[in-house]
């Protein structure tokens, strides 16, 4: 997988679910400039997380405000990366 970024302006980023930090690998990424529905979910190898399996990853595309995505992203992780909170499961 190639870590290029693409063209600055245009190019989406995305935020790791599961680290919560910048993904470098996720940007760059958008083909034929086709523009994805807002909190676009998508999986990437995360260079942080160095899962084997890909990491679930929210896109913050060029237009959207870094703070809303980050915002958003916090509120839906617990649905692919449950904290321990109290209920400690494995699976
Ligand atoms: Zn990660």
């Amino acid at each position: 997988m190639k870590c290029k970024n693409g063209n600055p302006k245009r190019s989406s980023r995305f935020i790791c679910l599961k680290c919560m930090q910048l993904n470098p690998c996720g940007s760059g990424i958008q083909r034929g400039g086709h523009q994805r529905e807002k909190y676009h979910i998508k999986d990437l190898m995360c260079l942080y997380c160095k899962d084997e399996k890909a990491t679930k990853n929210i896109e913050i595309r060029w237009c959207d405000n870094y703070d809303e995505i980050y915002a958003k992203a916090m509120e839906i992780r617990e649905k692919y990366y449950k904290e321990d909170n109290n209920d400690r499961r494995v699976g």
